[in-house]
């Protein structure tokens, strides 16, 4: 057992944080603001590999380990949580479904341009009436003479309006439940899918959120990704590996809001002292560094899991549920020792309180985390 990062991966850190100081820092409000994701960021978040953490080298990607892509998600969440969800589910969820169950032809096909940052990834499970209840949906593909059609709505989808390459998840034969769904593979632009509505959101506003609507929708054979109805069984592949990243966003989330409280207890004085020096501040601080590093040991570990191939459905929904929760804490409390200061936008404490609370919520509530650790407790 050896809990130290190697030295790449703390040169990776170190990169990663550089980037995101320098290229995203100055902007964050502005994009938060505007509910505008930076497309121009794309080529500088490829150029440093970010866009195809861990895929393979013959595909343009940069064949990093899931604990190296655990630090990247980490150091971009430390300083935007927003662009670190978009990176996150472009290549968690859309890329990482192509590249665990394409063909060798899909994935030839759609790789390269996701990895370069030519197009953003979508995923779509999700239905206005199918939540956490995700096979309960009703977006349906059937079969054509020379492929599929596909018609419904998937909505609160990641790059829904501005993704260029989308994995859909449709019901193809409703009497076989969840074994009756399949996923499928469409390029923005495809007649008969547009975007609908974009959501105005609470917190992680430069991350494009939008209904995608299917009408007769039709597409080729060769776009189903994976058997027929192996669609949702893959689905719960991709969300186990997709929560670690979650994890790490959550991980990143709680360091950066922890570093403002920390810097600001120094500057802040009251009492004529530095409001560090009161113990009631110092809790605080000692606790969420405390539940910080527990919530990355845990995330990392779940990484660790993945990296040697071994089933980790448990040990990821752990780490999403805990790293998200004190997240949840470390942003509270971040704005709490700010005092009015974290009400008000001058300080990065109210964007950290508005941002995290998707952590809980996206890729699985924490309820939901809880159900799929008793099942695993369980056997069942
Ligand atoms: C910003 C954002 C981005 C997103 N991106 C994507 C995306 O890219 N792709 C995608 O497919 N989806 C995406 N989602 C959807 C997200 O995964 C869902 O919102 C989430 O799974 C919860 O579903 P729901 O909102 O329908 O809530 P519901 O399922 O309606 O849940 C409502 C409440 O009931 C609880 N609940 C439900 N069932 C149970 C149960 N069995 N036991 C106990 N409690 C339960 C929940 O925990 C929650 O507290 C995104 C959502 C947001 C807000």
């Amino acid at each position: 057992m050896d809990f130290r990062p190697s030295e790449e991966q703390e040169l990776l850190r170190a990169s990663v944080r550089e980037f995101a100081e320098a290229e995203m820092r100055p902007h964050v409000m502005e994009w938060d603001e505007s509910q505008h994701f930076p497309m121009d960021l794309l080529p500088k978040l490829a150029a440093l590999g970010l866009m195809g953490i861990q895929f393979a080298e013959e595909y343009g990607g940069s064949g990093m380990s899931a604990v190296d892509y655990c630090i990247c998600i980490e150091e971009l969440a430390r300083v935007c949580p927003a662009i670190s969800l978009s990176v996150a589910a472009h290549n968690g969820l859309c890329t990482s479904h192509i590249a665990m169950f394409g063909t060798d032809d899909q994935r030839t096909r759609y790789l390269p341009r996701l990895v370069r940052g030519e197009v953003l990834g979508a995923w779509g499970l999700t239905e206005s009436g199918a939540g956490s209840d995700a096979a309960g949906m009703k977006t349906s593909a059937v079969r054509d003479r020379d492929g599929w059609v596909l018609n419904g709505s998937k909505n609160f989808i990641t790059h829904g309006s501005i993704g260029g390459v989308m994995v859909v998840i449709a019901v193809t034969d409703r009497a076989k439940g969840h074994r009756g769904i399949s996923a499928f593979v469409v390029e923005h632009g495809t007649p008969g899918m547009s975007a609908g509505k974009k959501e105005n959101k609470l917190g992680m506003r430069a991350s494009d959120t939008s209904e995608v609507i299917f009408q007769d929708c039709r597409i080729g054979a060769d776009q189903r990704l994976g058997d027929e109805g192996q669609g949702f069984i893959n689905t719960l592949q991709v969300l186990d590996a997709g929560r670690i990243g979650i994890a790490a966003l959550s991980v990143g989330l709680a360091q950066g809001a922890y570093e403002a409280a920390l810097r600001y207890a120094r500057e802040r004085r009251q009492f004529g002292q530095p409001i560090a020096g009161f113990q009631a501040i110092q809790w605080k601080l000692a606790d969420n560094a405390t539940r910080i590093e527990a919530a990355r040991l845990l995330t990392y570990r779940a990484a660790y899991l993945k990296d040697r191939g071994l089933r980790m459905t448990r040990e990821s929904a752990m780490a999403k549920l805990f790293a998200s929760e004190i997240a949840v804490k470390a942003a509270d409390d971040c704005v709490q020792i700010h005092g009015g200061y974290g009400f008000v936008k001058d300080y990065p404490a109210e964007k950290y309180f508005r941002d995290v609370k998707l952590l809980t919520i996206g890729e699985g509530t924490s309820e939901i985390q809880r159900l799929v650790i008793a099942r695993q407790l369980l056997n069942q």
